[in-house]
């Protein structure tokens, strides 16, 4: 699937990247633990961990920095190594939960340049051998339970 894009307005752009109307500072100070875009498993000392709503690539779980800033080295020394640190509790406690054979960690942020990290389990014989996998090219929902028993799972082997 390739969709076209193009860029923001450049101010539009200046203003996500200080932070103005920035929905990843909404979405970690969130009180409710669901919305459109996922569940929250938990919050750790530097982020909030979140399960994706689409479960394409089982396990597809977001990262989000409680801090905003759009480059990993824009934190403090002491900072960017709780978010590592925490980025990697994460990925263990997925590979975990669903027996994954790889882990990628994306942190991209082009979309929205506040520091947050993709975490996607890789599975033998999945859609791109060699390749990244976007998530986002297939739909999969689960239901209710099936989000809350997921949820539980990878937050009691963090
Ligand atoms: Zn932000």
């Amino acid at each position: 699937m390739t969709e076209r894009r193009e860029w923001m307005p450049r101010a539009e752009w200046d203003a996500l990247v200080r932070g103005e109307g920035c929905p990843l500072c909404v979405e970690v100070a969130a009180l409710e633990s669901v919305n459109t875009y996922g569940h929250t498993i938990a919050d750790l000392r530097l982020s909030r961990l979140r399960l994706a709503s689409n479960q394409s690539v089982r396990g597809y779980c977001v990262l989000i920095c409680s801090k905003h800033v759009r480059e990993p080295y824009e934190l403090s020394g002491k900072d960017r190594r709780a978010f590592f640190e925490e980025m990697m509790q994460a990925g263990q406690a997925l590979e975990s939960v669903f027996q994954s054979i790889k882990m990628n960690f994306e942190i991209l942020g082009n979309a929205v340049p506040h520091l947050h990290c993709h975490i996607i389990p890789r599975y033998y014989g999945d859609r791109a051998p060699g390749l990244p996998i976007h998530p986002d090219e297939e739909v999969v929902h689960l239901t209710v339970e099936e989000y809350e028993q997921q949820v539980a799972s990878i937050r009691s082997t963090l």
